[in-house]
């Protein structure tokens, strides 16, 4: 086994966590970390040149990600010409980088009994409602402002405890232990100020980013939980933070791409999805073309045709690394009786026979295949089977990019709370699966044949 430096990949993860309170953050975090190495960013509108050799990174709506190295490909020499260079296929992880929250809504001052300042918020995605009481929240995002040539995004973050959404009393809600329903519009809103500062959040956004209030256009503004992330245990054996779905697999999964030795001939590619926690359906999301457009323009790019494509796709592995569900310590029997994973134990395959997740014995074959060679535990995830489970990216993508696909994950409890908890070693194991991933080529011998070099 490996010498896991698991404290270096903690502190490395919670630098990430904590600069990334929602998608936008963690786009741009990941795009600066890329230029500090030398990827060159690529714009959609554009036409691209690529060189063997390089990385590159493309984004769309400045919430999805999408990087990938031209490989030295099968050339002798280095300059070698765009015609000689022959690639195999496109070695593929995909994760997410949004995370269930509040966002505020176009008006978003309320004032409540003439002496509050509330802020009027919607959901994002599913989640646990009661955790974002009672702790300190701010707002982050962008902010689309007008400028003498047109419009341009601006990321915002008030970095500074802001907001609180407090609880009623026990006294005046005798009942909440019974079990309460909680209400969006009703028990969800921010108090923010006394009814005396209307306009004041409007002015700090303004001043973050350098207008006049007047010269903010629109926003996409969330709210986050202030809390950095942390490791607790009496062997300091878990890690806490809010967004580790997913953003605990997409640091893992950059991390390992970055840090991988290259396939000779196999394009890897990292992908970063906004939009997994409401559906996936928009232009930057996993049913995007996002993906198939990317890797489209690589082939072309590199002067080849549909069929060279076609080829490649059949000679191409996608990982999709969503954080998975590891058995409660209140609730052992929420999971199945034997395909359920533990925290520190490894990554989780996910399979379901509806195909909620895609993983399908040649898959789950491969992807242990390569974790056998990164020396790295794996543990399996089924649902119970009266139990419904919650659907993730890979089937998803998958209607637009069809490669072999496994659905994996780590193990994590309380999913969608705003403060959630993960183990301390899975990590380091993913990244170290997520560097053989991109070190190796898949090779589809025949349908149902498969060499990995
Ligand atoms: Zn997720």
């Amino acid at each position: 086994m490996h010498n896991f430096d698991f404290n270096t990949v903690n502190e490395e993860l919670f630098t990430f966590l904590n600069a990334s309170p929602n998608s936008f953050f963690a786009v741009a975090n990941i795009a600066n970390t890329l230029i500090a190495q030398g990827y060159t960013q690529l714009s959609e509108g554009k036409p691209w040149q690529l060189e063997i050799g390089k990385g590159y990174f493309v984004t769309r709506n400045e919430s999805s990600l999408i990087a990938f190295r031209v490989p030295a490909l099968n050339c002798e020499i280095a300059e070698a010409s765009k015609a000689e260079a022959n690639y195999n296929g496109f070695q593929i992880y995909a994760c997410h980088c949004d995370s269930p929250s509040f966002k505020l809504k176009y008006n978003w001052e309320i004032v409540a009994a003439q002496k509050y300042l509330k802020l009027n918020v919607e959901k994002y995605g599913g989640m646990i409602m009661s955790t974002w009481l009672d702790r300190p929240l701010s707002v982050a995002g962008r902010v689309i402002v007008e400028t003498e040539k047109g419009v341009e995004s601006r990321l915002v973050n008030i970095d500074k405890d802001l907001l609180m959404i407090p609880s009623l009393a026990i006294h005046m809600n005798r009942d909440v232990n019974e079990g309460y329903k909680w209400n969006a519009q009703n028990d969800m809103l921010p108090l923010c100020g006394s009814n005396l500062v209307q306009g004041d959040l409007k002015n700090i956004i303004a001043e973050a980013v350098g207008v006049e209030p007047k010269d903010i256009l629109d926003t996409d503004l969330f709210l986050y939980n202030r809390m950095p992330a942390t490791i607790y245990g009496v062997e300091k054996e878990f890690i806490a933070s809010g967004r580790l779905d997913d953003l605990q697999c997409a640091f893992a999964g950059y991390k390992g791409f970055l840090e991988a030795e290259e396939a000779p001939n196999s394009i890897p590619v990292y992908c970063l999805y906004d939009n997994e926690e409401v559906g996936s359906g928009t232009k930057q999301g996993a049913a995007s073309t996002f993906l198939k457009d990317t890797l489209q323009r690589i082939n072309s790019a590199l002067g080849k045709g549909q069929e060279q494509y076609l080829m490649a796709l059949a000679n191409s592995f996608m990982v999709s690394a969503d954080n998975g569900h590891a058995v409660h310590p209140n609730n052992v029997d929420k999971s199945d009786a034997n395909n359920r994973p533990f925290l520190n134990e490894g990554i989780v395959i996910k399979y379901s026979a509806n195909q909620k997740y895609t993983t399908d014995a040649v898959a789950g074959a491969l992807f242990r295949s390569l974790c056998k060679k990164a020396e790295v535990p794996v543990q399996v995830f089924h649902n119970r089977s009266d139990m419904l489970g919650g659907s993730t990216l890979g089937n998803i993508s998958g209607n637009q990019v069809a490669v072999k696909t496994v659905d994996i994950g780590l193990p994590q409890l309380a999913m969608h709370s705003a403060y959630e908890t993960a183990g301390v070693k899975d990590t380091a194991y993913l990244v170290e699966a997520v560097k053989v991933l991109f070190s190796t080529s898949l090779v589809e011998e025949a349908d149902g044949k498969y060499s990995l070099k």
